[in-house]
């Protein structure tokens, strides 16, 4: 349990959202957010995080997408780990799960785009959706970003637990 938060497991609210290690972890997720798309992030909100309402965030809804479910992700890890260990959850684990999973996307993300443009090519699919693919990643990640760049043929991810924005200290 979290010191001063003893209702930690009682409602869905406190534990997605309202409990203070959760929330360095959403106040995080959304300064990444800024980093990346360099506008105004998200509400913090019930309707924004659990409810997944999009409106506010037209300029990059397929980022925030991801950034939400991933986060909603881990953070259900964390309490399922923590609930079985005891041990009280952690804002940095949380965050540093989220940063691996952001990767791992990333990399799917790539690998697929580049993948179906080899095995389209080799059937003879226009060029047209080998764009319509890559066009997809680079609205998504937005390469030469914080997040990723791309060079040629070679994807580099760049986010790492210290960088755009460091993944917040101790519990
Ligand atoms: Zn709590």
């Amino acid at each position: 349990m979290q010191p001063g938060c003893e209702e930690h497991w009682d409602t869905m609210t406190h534990g997605f959202l309202e409990c203070p290690v959760i929330r360095r972890v959403w106040e995080w997720v959304r300064a990444l957010y800024v980093a990346v798309v360099n506008e105004a992030g998200p509400p913090l909100t019930v309707e924004v995080l659990l409810c997944g309402r999009t409106r506010p965030v037209w300029q990059a809804r397929s980022l925030w997408v991801f950034f939400r479910g991933l986060t909603v992700g881990c953070i259900h890890q964390a309490r399922v780990r923590a609930l079985h260990s005891g041990q009280p959850l952690s804002a940095a684990r949380i965050a540093c799960c989220i940063v691996s999973a952001l990767r791992s996307a990333i990399k799917q993300d790539w690998l697929a785009a580049t993948r179906c443009s080899a095995v389209r090519a080799l059937f003879g699919v226009p060029r047209s959706s080998h764009a319509c693919l890559r066009s997809r990643f680079d609205r998504r990640w937005r390469p030469g970003g914080p997040l990723c760049s791309v060079a040629g043929a070679v994807m580099t991810v760049r986010l790492t637990p210290a960088s755009p924005v460091p993944v917040p200290l101790g519990p």
